[in-house]
């Protein structure tokens, strides 16, 4: 006999394959970039792991108990990180905001539903001023939108120890701390460093690793809390992570009773970060690297020896398991590193380098988000926008935006 359901089950199967088999940017009339600039939000930040995708797709059309399946998501986070707790939210900003949050409140109800109201509550936040970054939004909105006050620290030269510890006071809730390729990368105090002093006057520290491979070593290294995104290295969907301290990992979890609400992940983004957790466990890092490493050889080979290009390759700055190819553009080439990455980005297909420093006269090209045979396209695009006129001689399609 036809069992009805297992028909649509059957039936919505073949509709999921035809519609991963489609290309809904031709559909939709977006364009096919290549992403050769790293994991950006505004690019779509990764490529999803197949885990991630399954799980979200097998989550979309089932009811389940939300507590429950955050304390799966939990348990995987804590596996994870060594942490004693873990919690998700919508993006790794709503993951500092509710951290902070969680430091101003720990659980009492009433003082979560009056955020941002801080009346009573100590909201003084800590940072080291060459920490206060933006990463499409800035760090101080981002922690402030809990109703806290950022207090800096140091100036955007460095900071020193007396700075930080004479800054504390009876206001002071916590201190952030950034590990990013953003911030000021000299003269600022080190996580260690930082940690102590805070320590000593019983203030906790939240690291910002939204972008950092290393799931366990900032809190090893003292951090009470670590934030991460769901949806960079991790190629999962948008989501944020905030683990460490069960106390506060809880407080935190608190919150969607009040500013959380409105950063609340669903069973489906819950789904697909564990999927993509798990897949992170298991993941071949060393193949992972190879691939990335015969790009980064590839690209360099084809420019190499060009007149008024000079190309190396770097590693990550902030020690993430991860190289890139800088292009420096000199004007004996006849460009400019901003109208030649404007030239790629026009191409077809456009190809999306990492271009924040063109002003200073070069781009990176980076290997960590691409799909296979596309190191191939890139390069091929490489030589193709060369061989162009140059910008001078009236090359079309480019613009001289610093982006
Ligand atoms: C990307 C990033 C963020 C924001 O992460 P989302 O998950 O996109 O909200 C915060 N801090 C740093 C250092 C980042 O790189």
């Amino acid at each position: 006999m036809a069992d009805p359901i297992a028909a649509r089950t059957a039936a919505d199967g073949d509709a999921l394959a035809s519609l991963a088999a489609r290309d809904l940017r031709a559909e939709w009339g977006l364009r096919p970039i290549i992403n050769a600039s790293g994991t950006m939000t505004l690019l779509g930040a990764s490529i999803m792991v197949p885990e991630a995708i399954a799980a979200m797709v097998a989550m979309a059309g089932q009811f389940v108990e939300i507590e429950a399946l955050h304390r799966v998501a939990g348990e995987v986070i804590a596996e994870l990180t060594g942490a004693e707790a873990g919690f998700v939210t919508a993006s790794c900003a709503s993951a500092i905001t509710l951290s902070v949050a969680a430091v101003m409140t720990g659980d009492r109800l009433l003082a979560i539903e009056r955020l941002p109201d801080t009346t009573g509550l100590r909201r003084e936040v800590l940072v080291q001023l060459g920490h206060l970054v933006g990463y499409g939004a800035s760090l101080q909105q981002t922690i402030e939108l809990s109703g806290a006050r950022v207090l800096p620290v140091g100036t955007i030269s460095g900071s020193r120890d007396y700075q930080l510890e004479q800054a504390i006071g009876p206001q002071t809730a916590c201190a952030v701390f950034v590990v990013s390729h953003m911030t000021v990368q000299h003269g600022l105090l080190g996580l260690e460093a930082f940690c102590r002093i805070c320590h000593a006057q019983g203030v906790p520290v939240i690291v910002d690793a939204a972008s950092e491979y290393d799931l366990r070593g900032f809190l090893q290294r003292g951090a009470d809390l670590v934030t991460y995104s769901g949806h960079k290295f991790l190629g999962g969907p948008t989501s944020g992570i905030v683990a460490g301290r069960r106390d506060l990992v809880r407080a935190a979890a608190l919150q969607n009773r009040g500013i959380g609400r409105g950063m609340k992940v669903g069973k489906e983004s819950l789904a697909g970060l564990i999927g993509a957790l798990r897949a992170w466990q298991r993941r071949d890092a060393a193949a992972v690297r190879q691939r990335e490493d015969e790009a980064l050889a590839l690209w360099q080979q084809t420019l190499q020896g060009r007149p008024g290009l000079q190309v190396r390759i770097l590693p990550d700055p902030t020690g993430n398991p991860l190289s890139r190819l800088r292009v420096m553009v000199l004007p004996e080439s006849g460009w400019t590193a901003r109208r030649l990455a404007d030239a790629l980005a026009a191409g077809q297909p456009p190809v999306m380098v990492r271009d924040y420093q063109t002003d200073l006269g070069f781009f990176d090209l980076d290997p960590c988000n691409l799909h296979a045979g596309e190191a191939q396209q890139v390069a091929a695009q490489l030589q193709h926008c060369l061989a162009l006129p140059t910008p001078q001689a009236g090359c079309p399609g480019q613009k001289d935006v610093l982006k």
